[in-house]
């Protein structure tokens, strides 16, 4: 069992994260497993939060039939998410999994923007497919396949769950969708 590391930590509490973004429940306190997710602009953290399971269970299930299609098509193209498994398989060093973009492969060295995310039961971390780290090229081709219905839902839900404008902040291309 491998503790979730300072890198998955919260930028802005410079500790663990401890709560749903959604429903607020106690990560520590619940059954239930949950993401956390880090957006970088070169060195800097400019978006995070993390969510339970069932939460972001509900929240792809609100996406309209065809993102979701589309999304999953994505992913399913890559052929080094396949792959990366079985290499990686019994590293629980985050770092190994990590270091190149999960569906494109290129190296962390060559990627300047780019989103972390991590799967963590209570304080613990689960792996495969998490820890993964995905460039902002990529990011880019899945919100390019988003229907407008579901761009703007995730951006309506943005909104609501954050002070201030991130979504705005993170412009041309807004803040990442949960995939
Ligand atoms: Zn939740
Ligand atoms: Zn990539």
């Amino acid at each position: 069992m491998v503790e979730i590391p300072p890198f998955f930590h919260s930028f802005e509490h410079d500790a663990p994260f401890q709560t749903c973004l959604t429903c607020e429940r106690v990560f520590h306190e619940i059954s239930d497993p949950y993401t956390v997710t880090k957006v970088f602009k070169g060195p800097e953290c400019v978006f995070e939060y993390a969510m339970c399971l069932p939460c972001r269970q509900d929240m792809a299930a609100s996406f309209s039939e065809d993102s979701r299609r589309r999304i999953s098509e994505f992913f399913e193209s890559s052929s080094h998410l396949k792959t990366r498994s079985q290499e990686l398989g019994n590293s629980q060093d985050y770092q190994d999994w990590t270091k190149h973009c999960a569906t494109c492969r290129l190296p962390s060295s060559e990627i300047i923007d780019y989103s972390i995310a991590c799967m963590g039961l209570g304080h613990t971390m689960i792996y495969d497919p998490f820890p993964m780290m995905i460039c902002s090229d990529c990011e880019q081709k899945v919100q390019e396949r988003l229907s407008k219905s579901t761009r703007d839902q995730w951006d309506k839900f943005i909104f609501d769950h954050f002070e201030g404008p991130p979504a705005d902040a993170l412009k041309p291309d807004g803040v990442p969708i949960l995939v």
